[in-house]
């Protein structure tokens, strides 16, 4: 076991003024998982295009086979680093090989050329309420779960206080503040219904970052649980039977559904997202996982995944047009149907096609 007062000695060690740590984090040929890797730069980032371009083994990352695998990152969203903190920074890439071609897994450059052709006229917004599910080491199972047979049934945990009710709160609190002071717009968080299920929410963010604020969201998380000695899993579908399962909802505006009177622009993009339903399931299920078939059942707060439903205040549909929105006459609308594994590069980009552009591919 490290001894944890020995690292920190280490690392309040001055640091010379022209030797910065930027860790470079991107997306591996899961789709799902991150990895990343540390460069000393000579001088204090503020944009990611001053960062070099960084090669790696794209066979190590099941990016590539064979031996021609330079791989390439390209820095695109620089945050502050949480963990060495002072002037280090943690900076999002893309990956690209090795003729500087997006990787398969690279969905952002995609996504950004179909936000560009619409952000002047549309300025679309994006929220994501990331749910994620701690899991203990040991035993591979939720943490604080028993060791054998289940805690109680679902009701007390959705939001709830009490050693009883919660389990990981250190791990979240600690994930919170670290996105904060990364610079990502943690809009709150809420224990989930399963027990060691939580969410956070990112946004609301304009344009890409909504994809680049998760993913290095998604990655804070997995170093901040590493720290604890726990796991986390953005599996949608953790323990089968009557526990819920993990979505990441995405929320969506234009600056006309936001504008007064947005509302029948709101009802307008439902209709959209309801004639193109069948398109948008297996595009979110963009890395072959059947992982919305796990997940939406018509049960636990999910739609049913062959069928589309909509409606004000809906919590079974698969888009929803939140109460107050309706109320207010303006806002913006909740794509329900996104697994928590999701990309939200993909999904982003599959509801600016669909709601703004009339074009799925
Ligand atoms: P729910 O009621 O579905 O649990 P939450 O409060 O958890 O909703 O999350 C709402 C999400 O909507 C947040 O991620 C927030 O950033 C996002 N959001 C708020 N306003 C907008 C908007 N105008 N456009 C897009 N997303 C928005
Ligand atoms: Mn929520
Ligand atoms: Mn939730
Ligand atoms: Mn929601």
């Amino acid at each position: 076991m490290a001894n944890y007062s020995i690292l920190q000695s280490f690392l309040s060690l001055n640091q010379p003024d022209d030797k910065i740590q930027v860790n470079y984090v991107w997306i591996d040929g899961t789709g799902e998982q991150l990895r990343c890797k540390t460069k000393t730069v000579p001088f204090v980032p503020v944009k990611p295009s001053e960062l070099p371009i960084w090669r790696y083994c794209g066979s190590a990352t099941g990016q590539a086979t064979g031996n021609l695998a330079e791989f390439g990152l390209i820095p695109v969203a620089l945050y502050n680093d949480p963990f060495r903190r002072g002037n280090n920074k943690l900076v999002l890439c893309e990956s690209v090989d090795v003729e500087d071609k997006p990787t398969k897994t690279n969905k952002r450059s995609s996504c950004l050329s179909v936000i560009n052709k619409v952000n002047e006229d549309f300025a679309p917004w994006f929220g994501v309420e990331q749910e994620y599910t701690l899991i203990d080491v040991d035993d591979c199972r939720p943490l604080g779960w028993p060791k054998k047979g289940f805690p109680g049934p679902q009701g007390p945990y959705y939001c709830g206080v009490g050693a009883e009710k919660t389990y990981g709160r250190h791990v979240m609190e600690s994930h919170y503040r670290a996105c904060l002071y990364a610079g990502i717009p943690i809009a709150g968080e809420n224990a989930e219904v399963m027990p060691a299920e939580w969410e956070y929410q990112v946004g609301p963010c304009a344009g890409i970052a909504i994809g680049d604020d998760v993913w290095m969201s998604r990655f804070i998380l997995h170093r901040v649980a590493e720290e604890f000695g726990a796991k986390v899993t953005f599996d949608p579908k953790v323990i089968q039977g009557d526990w819920n399962g993990a979505g990441a909802h995405m929320n969506f505006s234009t600056k006309q559904m936001r504008a007064k009177g947005g509302l029948k622009h709101i009802e307008a993009a439902v209709l959209k997202l309801r004639d193109t339903h069948n398109q948008h399931i297996p595009y979110y299920d963009a890395n072959g996982g059947k992982d919305n078939e796990r997940r939406l059942t018509g049960n636990h707060e999910t739609s049913k995944i062959n069928e589309f439903t909509s409606g004000v205040g809906d919590r079974g549909a698969s888009v929803r047009i939140p109460l107050q929105v309706a109320k207010d006459g303006c806002g913006y609308l909740e794509d329900r149907r996104p697994a928590s594994n999701c990309d939200p590069y993909v999904v982003a980009e599959a509801i600016v096609r669909t709601s703004v552009l009339l074009i799925m591919k």
